[in-house]
């Protein structure tokens, strides 16, 4: 693309370029050739009646300049010239402006020299004595003007291409990378790239096409293997072939299966009411309150794998928050249960709320196992997993952050992780107020 628009650059600025050094010299020619002829025939008006008054005599002692006067009689012969003996001049009877002065009284023509780098004009007069006057002007051609001109024109040329080159670079450049820069959620941004909204529509959906298809393929992949789970431990509890001891564990692995069942569904719902966009009832509440019952409904999960949690408030005055309570909780929810899940024994979780005027910032803080830096770009994708087997021996659905993400977009916020392995990891959440 940078290429392309590099040399379309550079070939327009190079053809406007040939193109006005032409009109140019075309002007320039056309307008010096109409001053040459109107110089010689006002000189040649002047001398011809002047010489039928006075004789040849008269050029005597009249500066002619370039033009060469020549003398001819009704048969051709040449009596006297400006520039060379008579005498050693053929007869002039055959050229086309003698001719016709003779027979009409005037007339005119031009030749071209061999090379076409010169042009000569004739006009001839009869006079009143029946000899002929003719003057003969030699200019140089367009094709002379050309050749005289090659030279600059070719430095002009060379420079005008560098500077077009070094501009068609950062231009296209330049473009490439604004596109590249192009964010897909404000299509109907009034900006540069309105023109590019078509394309940008095509390509959402496009890419919204791919990622459904994607994400039934790997929903229908996570279902099956708990169900698969499900049905093999009750087939062989309906054959009678678990003994009466090993019950109790058949039925609790079908329990924790369809526990993961229903968290997996449960996501699945969240995420699919959050990509409908539908506009979600809005209502104000404080966030401290939803923070003091994500807590309590975590509490026995933390406390059971050794892990503290605990929720730190500041700015409380800026709690209240007018939002979409049942997002706010899912995000700290998802948050403090990873918090926990990602954890070590003897470990933490802190659930901070910070009020602001305009925002509330939630931060959730763990000392767990953290995240290699690798994988923190990739673990808001739907169902990446780090470590597929903790995970799924957590209860994770690898929908968890997905969620976080795309409900934090919804009520407009923004969302920032900080992580090191084995020490833990940091993700703040602010939101708008209102
Ligand atoms: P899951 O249901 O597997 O937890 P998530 O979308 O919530 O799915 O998280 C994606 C992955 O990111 C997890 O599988 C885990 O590997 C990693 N992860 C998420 N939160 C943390 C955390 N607090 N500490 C370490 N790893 C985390």
């Amino acid at each position: 693309m940078t290429r392309k628009i590099f040399t379309s650059i550079l070939s327009v600025t190079l053809i406007v370029l040939v193109a006005s050094f032409a009109i140019i010299l075309a002007c320039m020619y056309g307008y010096f050739v109409n001053e040459q002829k109107a110089a010689l025939n006002n000189q040649f008006g002047v001398v011809a009646k002047a010489v039928d008054q006075e004789g040849w005599s008269y050029l005597d002692d009249v500066d002619t300049g370039d033009y060469r006067y020549t003398l001819i009689d009704g048969k051709g012969k040449v009596l006297e010239d400006t520039f060379a003996d008579p005498a050693k001049l053929e007869n002039h009877a055959d050229r086309e402006e003698v001719r016709e002065a003779m027979e009409t009284g005037e007339g005119k023509s031009t030749r071209f020299s061999k090379t076409l780098t010169e042009k000569t004009d004739y006009i001839a007069k009869k006079l009143s004595d029946g000899t002929i006057i003719r003057v003969a002007a030699t200019h140089l051609t367009i094709v002379s003007y050309i050749l005289v001109m090659l030279q600059p024109m070719c430095v002009v040329l060379v420079i005008a291409v560098i500077g077009a080159a070094l501009m068609a670079r950062r231009a296209a450049v330049k473009i490439v990378k604004n596109i590249n820069e192009i964010s897909f959620d404000d299509t109907d941004d009034e900006g540069i790239f309105r023109e590019l909204g078509p394309m940008i529509e095509h390509s959402e959906k496009h890419t919204g096409e791919r990622m459904r298809k994607e994400f039934t393929a790997n929903v229908s992949h996570e279902l099956k293997t708990p169900l698969q789970s499900i049905m093999g431990s009750a087939e062989l509890l309906e054959a009678g072939a678990v003994k009466a001891e090993d019950v109790p564990e058949f039925a609790g692995r079908i329990r924790r299966e369809s526990t993961n069942l229903l968290n997996l569904v449960n996501d699945i719902i969240s995420l699919s009411k959050l990509d409908e966009k539908e506009p979600l009832p809005r209502e104000t509440f404080n966030v401290a309150a939803v923070a003091d019952e994500v807590e309590a409904s975590l509490r026995e999960i933390a406390a059971g794998r050794q892990v503290s949690l605990k929720v730190e408030k500041t700015g409380m005055e800026y709690l209240e928050i007018e939002s979409v309570y049942q997002l706010v909780r899912e995000i700290m929810y998802n948050l403090c249960d990873n918090g926990i899940k990602y954890n070590k024994a003897g470990g933490s979780v802190t659930l901070g709320l910070a009020g602001e005027p305009e925002y509330v910032t939630i931060t959730v803080s763990d000392t767990g196992i953290g995240i290699e830096q690798e994988h923190i770009d990739r673990i808001f994708e739907r169902f990446y997993r780090v470590d597929k087997s903790h995970s799924k021996a957590t209860g994770g659905t690898g929908l968890g952050l997905s969620i976080v993400k795309n409900a934090a977009s919804f009520l407009k916020g923004e969302i920032d992780i900080t992580s090191t392995p084995g020490i833990g990891t940091v993700i703040t959440v602010k939101l708008p107020r209102k």
